[in-house]
């Protein structure tokens, strides 16, 4: 995808803070922060969002997760952190190429979703 923002980013045309590359994953902080550390975890191959997920991605997609936790280490969430994986309309996804929000500081970061009043 010539024209997928994260795609541009994998490829180091849009310059980001890099977090984390090697052949098949790129990580790179959050332009808008939603959290005192805030980055995101992204495949290099485009996939559009989980809906698109296929098997084929499976060993990718492992991999993502897989390494979650020693990226975040290295931004220093040593006391844990939330991962959120938007998709589609439903889901508030914006960008859609496929990423994993990983959000943590010093303070809990709250709520998983606010509960609506009864
Ligand atoms: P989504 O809502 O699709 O799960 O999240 C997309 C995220 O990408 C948002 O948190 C937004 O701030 C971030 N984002 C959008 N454009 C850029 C960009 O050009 N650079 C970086 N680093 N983040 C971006
Ligand atoms: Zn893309």
């Amino acid at each position: 995808m010539s024209d997928c923002i994260f795609c541009k980013i994998a490829r180091g045309e849009i310059p980001s803070k890099k977090v984390y590359e090697d052949e098949e994953i790129f990580a790179f902080h959050d332009i808008n922060p939603a959290a005192p550390v805030h980055f995101m975890i992204v495949p290099k191959l485009h996939i559009a969002s989980l809906m698109e997920a296929d098997p084929s991605h499976q060993m990718l997609l492992g991999r993502i997760l897989v390494i979650a936790g020693e990226l975040a280490r290295s931004q220093g969430l040593n006391e844990g952190f939330r991962t959120i994986i938007n998709t589609g309309r439903i889901g508030g996804q914006e960008v859609y190429h496929l990423h994993v929000h990983i959000l943590g500081g010093p303070e809990p970061v709250g709520p998983m979703l606010q509960r609506k009043a009864p």
